[in-house]
């Protein structure tokens, strides 16, 4: 029998307009079962949000009680972990030494964003006027629809739900329909935390009622978005009827840039995590290997002979390295997208297939497309386990070469060089740059991209900033009587 999750809705479980099956991408079977929010369901946890925000249970709140109920959030986060974990990769096929380890440290970001609702102050402004005193309060920007793709939707969701619980607005969350288990069982610690009816409401559905009727909603203050491009485009479509503010973090296509100087060994290791970690499917995957000529041959056989090493197995085994795609339409898209680089005349040094075994898994690939021009998995974000490769002979290349998508959310770079690490860092076009490192994230360091990127940033002092307005309030200090109405004052 296959488990049954339910929406949270103001304050309230329901079994949602109907259910659809969710898959388990490492046996390609129903594992559960998952309630659709449709029109009646997005406008009910809309109307909660919107009186959440003005109902003294909430906006009577103290900061520094808010950041008391984000901690026992954060407290309940972590002690769930081993159970959000285990359905994280139920539903989505991440593996679960991933998934335990990212869930718990998405109790850190709680923490962190806790630590901060007592600490967004305003501001006193010494007015050019010598009767007027005039200060900025800072307020909740409103209703925040947060809108997550499947993948690390904990992850994604806690960057969003953190920062705006600790500026005082309250939030429509909307679960992926890939896989909502993650985020519908996060909402009985939502409850359970004592947060107020209506300031953190559930749901999942499909895009075009759910996602749309939720992010042109006319109550809709704010729509913090993660997903694809195409998708932020309808976002964006959707919020020129209602005008809210808009924060999209997108794919990438990010370079992983190798020079020779570099530790070869230890920047192989780091190319490896880069691109196969989560079976690639990861925002900020390395997927664009650019390695300067010289070592080409080097690094190239000492990855392949990694990555012929990865344990692929079952996601719940502990010994597995490397799990299945969450969807067969990115399995789909992803042999489409390789086959069409073979036939542009890159060759596959590696991997280059579906796995032969039951689920949607892709062999860890690596495609040489040295000397192709706009070879298609250069282009496209894959969203998989595919490395492409290609040269460099200079530093001036290197960064060519890095700047040469329409993306810009991470790149590594590897080199001992440090005035090169310098130099190449300012110039690469890239919210994110790790320097002899790769993939490390921490909610004190903002995180997001540039062109087709996205725009804004998550994580760090400078998100929670974002979820407030400020308000300029005058006070006139002079006790004469108000004279001339027609002059400015
Ligand atoms: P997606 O864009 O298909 O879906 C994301 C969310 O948007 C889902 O909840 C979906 O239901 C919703 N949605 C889809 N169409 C909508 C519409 N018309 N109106 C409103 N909502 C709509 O993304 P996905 O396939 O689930 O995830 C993969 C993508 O997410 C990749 O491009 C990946 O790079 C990106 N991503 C980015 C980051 C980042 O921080 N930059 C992190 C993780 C994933």
């Amino acid at each position: 029998m296959s488990v049954q999750f339910q929406l949270y809705i103001d304050g309230q479980f329901e079994p949602g307009a109907a259910s659809f099956g969710s898959i388990n991408p490492a046996t390609g079977q129903v594992w559960a079962q998952m309630p659709e929010a449709r029109t009646d369901e997005v406008n009910r946890a809309v109307a909660a949000a919107s009186r959440a925000l003005s109902d003294p249970a909430w906006a009577g709140l103290t900061a520094s009680a808010r950041g008391k109920l984000l901690h026992k959030l954060a407290d309940l986060v972590e002690k769930a972990a081993p159970r959000l974990a285990e359905i994280e990769t139920h539903d989505t096929g991440k593996i679960i030494r991933e998934t335990s380890s990212q869930i718990a440290y998405v109790a850190e970001y709680y923490r962190y964003y806790a630590g901060i609702a007592d600490k967004l102050e305003g501001s006193h402004i010494p007015v050019d006027k010598p009767d007027m005193q005039v200060w900025l309060e800072r307020q909740p920007v409103g209703v925040v629809a947060a809108i997550v793709p499947w993948n690390s939707q904990l992850f994604l969701s806690a960057v969003k739900v953190g920062p705006a619980l600790a500026a005082g607005c309250t939030v429509v969350l909307k679960a992926s329909e890939e896989a909502p288990g993650p985020l519908l069982e996060f909402a009985k610690l939502i409850h359970e935390a004592g947060f107020p009816a209506g300031v953190v409401n559930v749901i999942t559905g499909f895009a075009a009622e759910c996602g749309a009727v939720l992010s042109s909603h006319p109550d809709v203050d704010k729509v913090a978005f993660t997903g694809g491009p195409e998708t932020a485009r309808h976002i964006v479509a959707n919020t020129s009827k209602n005008l809210a503010k808009v924060s999209l973090e997108l794919g990438g296509k990010s370079p992983f840039i190798v020079f020779a100087d570099t530790d070869i060994q230890s920047a192989v290791n780091a190319q490896v995590a880069a691109i196969f970690a989560a079976s690639g499917q990861s925002c900020v995957a390395g997927s664009r290997l650019l390695v300067e000529a010289s070592v080409k041959e080097q690094f190239l056989a000492m990855l392949v002979e990694r990555v012929s090493r990865i344990q692929v197995g079952a996601p719940d085994d502990l010994a597995t390295e490397y799990g299945p795609l969450c969807t067969e339409r990115q399995l789909r898209h992803i042999e489409k997208i390789v086959a069409n680089s073979v036939a542009q005349g890159a060759k596959v040094l590696a991997g280059g297939k579906a796995l032969d075994r039951d689920g949607f898994y892709y062999a860890p690939t690596i495609i040489d497309c040295t000397g192709v021009e706009n070879a298609d998995s250069i282009t496209t974000e894959l969203f998989g386990p595919v490395l492409s490769v290609d040269t460099f002979s200079t530093e001036q290349e290197a960064i060519e070469k890095a700047n040469s998508t329409a993306y810009g959310l991470a790149a590594g770079i590897f080199t001992t060089n440090l005035t090169r690490a310098h130099r190449v860092s300012k110039r690469v076009r890239s919210g994110i740059v790790w320097i002899n490192t790769y993939r490390a994230v921490s909610p004190l360091v903002p995180f997001g991209g540039f062109g087709l990127s996205g725009h804004g940033r998550e994580g760090g002092m400078s998100a929670a900033l974002e979820y407030t307005t400020t308000k300029s309030v005058w006070l006139r200090t002079s006790d004469e009587p108000i004279s001339d109405p027609f002059v400015m004052r």
